[in-house]
């Protein structure tokens, strides 16, 4: 489906009709995946209000900022964004909305921020994007645009067509119940609860209808999908249901937590040929001590036997971690422990995040006695040992041929990106239109975070 044509075309008639320049928005976005899903979701909201996008917050009429507070350091870039925001309204531009979504609005936050940004005119928690429709729609400037609220309930994604989107992110468990000592997601998503499966498949049908090749499902706790839901529902289930629908190429997953890869869902995985051989599972910490601390709920050898079963079925999977250095009371020995579970297991990709105290979180009570220095320290010692894992691993694939799923064209270096099943970056060149295609690959460079080959006809 192409955008500018059917569903749209009502809009387009109703603005000429009235001959007013659309109004505009602009979206800001950091953080994690579900936040991007968030982000689209509200966009393709906006867009069926008859909004457009502007790529400068400064000329919008409605500028959002979807936040991320997961640490400190990300919490501080929205609270400038913000702040400049806020003095540009205040100088110039009184009827500017702007909208705060995302980690930084839980419920216990609202009112703290609402006097800390008076000049924010409406708060979002995360995934509840109504709240600004609705502002919009009792809003004089905008009556003109009023569209039903039953129209634009379940309706994602129609971004796709704007920026050519190969991939999308669909959510399918939302918050978090296990609360980690130091995680304030919970804090500020609420308690996990799993999307209906009807609903998940229909969007699935939907994205896969506008062009949508590749789908990633989403949750905190992504394998808890289906916990609180009928019998036999469950991410192995939706995952081979999701596979069987007509357009999808790739299906992927994320975060998953070591307590619940079972058998059953490595084998759907396993055996499911469009679900890609790719799984995010964080272990934070190979300190059984830390990890007791963090409440994790397994131990480093626990983490260690569930990888040698997804390799039972999976020799050459490929494994993401998150791992924190400098959690409070982390001592040398503790972080070598890390260091030694990161050497053995040789997964694929690290994200490593330095300790960072959050509030209302467990480990916030502790003291954050690792100092900046040395936590800086450890995440480069950690860095340096997972970059030369990551780059022995990728100059295994010297010389063979993958299939990359394509994704976009990249201007400058004139050359097409894509993604292998195991979630490689590959780059080629080509001068026919590869984008969204299955292309076989054969590399001739690697690097610990790239490939870059020759491609065959696409
Ligand atoms: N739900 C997922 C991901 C949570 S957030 C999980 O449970 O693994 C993404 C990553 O941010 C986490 O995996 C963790 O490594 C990091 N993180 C979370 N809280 C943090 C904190 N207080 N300080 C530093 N890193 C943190």
């Amino acid at each position: 489906m192409n955008r500018s044509s059917s569903s749209f075309s009502n809009i387009d008639s109703r603005q000429s009709a009235i001959g007013n320049p659309p109004p505009t928005y602009n979206l800001w976005t950091i953080g994690c995946q579900m936040n991007e899903a968030d982000s689209r979701h509200l966009a393709s909201q906006l867009e069926a209000l008859g909004f457009v996008e502007t790529k400068r917050a400064e000329d919008a009429d409605v500028a959002v900022l979807n936040t991320c507070v997961v640490r400190q350091q990300p919490e501080d870039k929205a609270v400038r964004k913000l702040t400049s925001l806020g003095g540009i309204k205040g100088s110039h531009r009184p009827g500017m909305i702007i909208a705060l979504m995302g980690c930084m609005v839980g419920k216990r936050e609202a009112e703290d921020l609402a006097e800390r940004f008076g000049f924010v005119d409406v708060f979002m928690a995360p995934s509840q994007t109504d709240a600004l429709i609705d502002f919009i729609v009792r809003h004089d400037a905008y009556s003109h645009l009023k569209k039903s609220q039953a129209e634009l309930a379940d309706y994602r994604l129609p971004v796709v067509n704007q920026d050519k989107a190969i991939t999308a992110f669909v959510p399918i468990t939302l918050g978090c119940s296990h609360v980690c000592s130091y995680c304030v997601i919970p804090h500020r998503r609420g308690p996990d609860r799993s999307r209906m499966p009807e609903e998940v498949l229909r969007e699935v049908r939907a994205l896969a209808r506008q062009g949508i090749k590749e789908v990633n499902l989403l949750g905190q706790i992504v394998d808890r999908y289906g916990f609180d839901l009928d019998d036999g529902v469950n991410l192995a289930w939706l995952l081979r249901e999701v596979a069987k629908v007509d357009g999808i190429l790739r299906v992927r997953f994320l975060t998953s937590h070591p307590a619940y890869m079972d058998e059953e869902l490595i084998r759907a995985v396993a055996e499911t040929e469009k679900v890609c051989p790719y799984i995010e599972m964080p272990f934070q910490s190979g300190s059984d001590r830390i990890l007791e601390s963090m409440r994790r709920g397994y131990t480093q050898a626990e983490y260690r036997d569930i990888i040698s079963n997804i390799r039972k079925f999976m020799p050459n999977a490929s494994i993401n971690t998150d791992v924190i250095v400098g959690y409070p009371g982390e001592t040398e020995e503790d972080f070598l422990e890390t260091m030694k579970l990161a050497e053995e297991l040789r997964l694929d990709l690290f994200h490593i995040a330095k300790y960072s105290p959050r509030p209302r979180t467990l480990s916030a009570k502790m003291r954050d006695d690792v100092s900046a220095v040395e936590k800086e320290r450890r995440r480069t010692a950690l860095d340096e040992l997972t970059k030369k894992i990551n780059a022995e691993k990728s100059a295994q694939l010297l010389g063979q041929t993958v299939e990359v799923l394509v994704e976009a064209f990249q201007e400058k270096k004139k050359r097409w990106r894509g993604r292998t099943p195991h979630n490689k970056l590959v780059f080629f060149e080509s001068d026919t239109d590869c984008l969204g295609q299955l292309v076989n690959v054969k590399i001739n460079w690697t690097g610990p975070f790239s490939l870059i080959g020759t491609a065959s006809e696409c």
